[in-house]
């Protein structure tokens, strides 16, 4: 199948600018990034496909050569891609020029600079942080202590004398079709181009050992259960000069309020107020995840009306602006009486004022629970 042409590929044309060229590569790198476009073959294949594409028109050099003998240009391992395109790794190294860094979700911010060898990263570190609901509705900075894999002190790396530095081994095979060039990751330093020189005792083959660290993680207010935080670097360092370290992820997990139930960005909060409250009124005070905050009970409350603190909820990430504060008002009733009051009772049960009248304005429990999400 013949290989579609590199400008079709990213969109533009022949005499676009480096600028034009850069942006088109940008908009097309988002769209079939894989992270957008999990286990789509096909989305792969053309992410790999534009960003090999800008690696050539981005080159002035390769720009030309191409322009002139096309595809040709680059067959036979030349040019920087062996035999089957880009890896990867290749790719996400362009991104540290293309999307300033911006990009740095998994790829470690890889620099740019026409290097060849991947770059090593160390493994990810979890940990779970519990917070309570004032944490999440303030934000929080939180110490945590980590044991993360370090380089041991005094600890050296060489180029590796395998593969000379480049991480990969070219292999010259014959085929029917004739010579072919193919590249492998080196065995012996697994593409990172170094391997250990001297290793202080204690530490592991990589010349690593475990330290206990304390890492202090910024909590953005609104957080929900189950979601992940990263702390770029803090997790496991790797072997070598030029490697990077991993990233700590942190999973965040609600500690159940005693009193408060969050919804969303909302938070729901039973009032319990006794019969003669309800019958004449009050003032109440209610302990929000914010602070104190006065409330007036009417005089002729029902038992289930629901008060609403627009805006004393928590803050939400998604949308802009905070929940609310939800009072569900619930008429405490009397379990025992003294001779008196239940004589008291039975007076009123005679009494007109002591029925049931429920006004259209009186709404269903239901009805409020609709209202409410709406
Ligand atoms: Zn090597």
């Amino acid at each position: 199948m013949a290989k579609q042409d590199y400008y079709e590929v990213l969109g533009v044309s022949k005499s676009a600018t480096q600028s034009e060229i850069k942006k088109a590569y940008r908009k097309m790198a988002i769209k079939y990034h894989p992270d957008k476009n999990p286990d789509d073959k096909n989305a792969e294949e053309k992410f790999k496909l534009c960003a090999e594409a800008y690696e050539v028109l981005s080159d002035e050099n390769k720009k030309a050569r191409y322009d002139q003998y096309g595809h040709a240009a680059f067959e036979g391992g030349q040019g920087g891609f062996g035999g089957g395109g880009m890896n990867m790794d290749d790719i996400f190294s362009q991104f540290g020029d293309i999307f300033g860094g911006a990009f740095g979700g998994g790829f470690g911010g890889f620099g740019g600079g026409g290097q060849r060898q991947a770059r090593v990263k160390g493994s990810n570190l979890r940990i779970r942080v519990k917070l309570t609901l004032e944490e999440i509705a303030n934000g929080v900075e939180k110490k945590v202590k980590v044991r993360r894999k370090v380089q041991a002190e005094g600890v050296t790396y060489k180029t590796c004398t395998t593969c000379n530095g480049a991480g990969q081994q070219m292999r010259v095979t014959n085929t029917i079709l004739g010579r072919m060039q193919t590249a492998t990751t080196c065995g012996t330093c697994h593409g990172a181009g170094e391997m250990i020189g001297s290793k202080p005792n204690g530490s592991d083959a990589q010349g690593l050992i475990v330290k206990e660290e304390t890492v202090s993680i910024n909590i953005p207010e609104g957080v929900t259960e189950g979601v992940q935080l990263k702390v770029g670097g803090k997790g496991n360092e790797a072997p070598g000069k030029n490697s990077i370290s991993g990233d700590l992820l942190v999973l965040i997990e609600e500690i159940p309020h005693e009193t408060l139930k969050r919804e969303g960005s909302n938070i729901h909060y039973d009032l319990y107020i006794n019969f003669s409250e309800a019958v004449l009124g009050a003032s109440k005070e209610v302990q929000t995840v914010t602070g104190k905050v006065k409330i007036k009970i009417e005089a002729g409350t029902q038992s289930g009306k629901i008060l609403r603190l627009k805006g004393k909820g928590l803050p939400s990430i998604e949308r802009y602006g905070n929940g609310d504060f939800l009072i569900h008002v619930n008429v405490w009733t009397p379990q025992e009486l003294t001779k008196e009051q239940r004589k008291f009772f039975e007076q009123m049960q005679e009494d007109e004022n002591f029925s049931p009248n429920p006004q259209k304005s009186d709404k269903s429990f239901f009805e409020k629970v609709k209202d409410m999400f709406s």
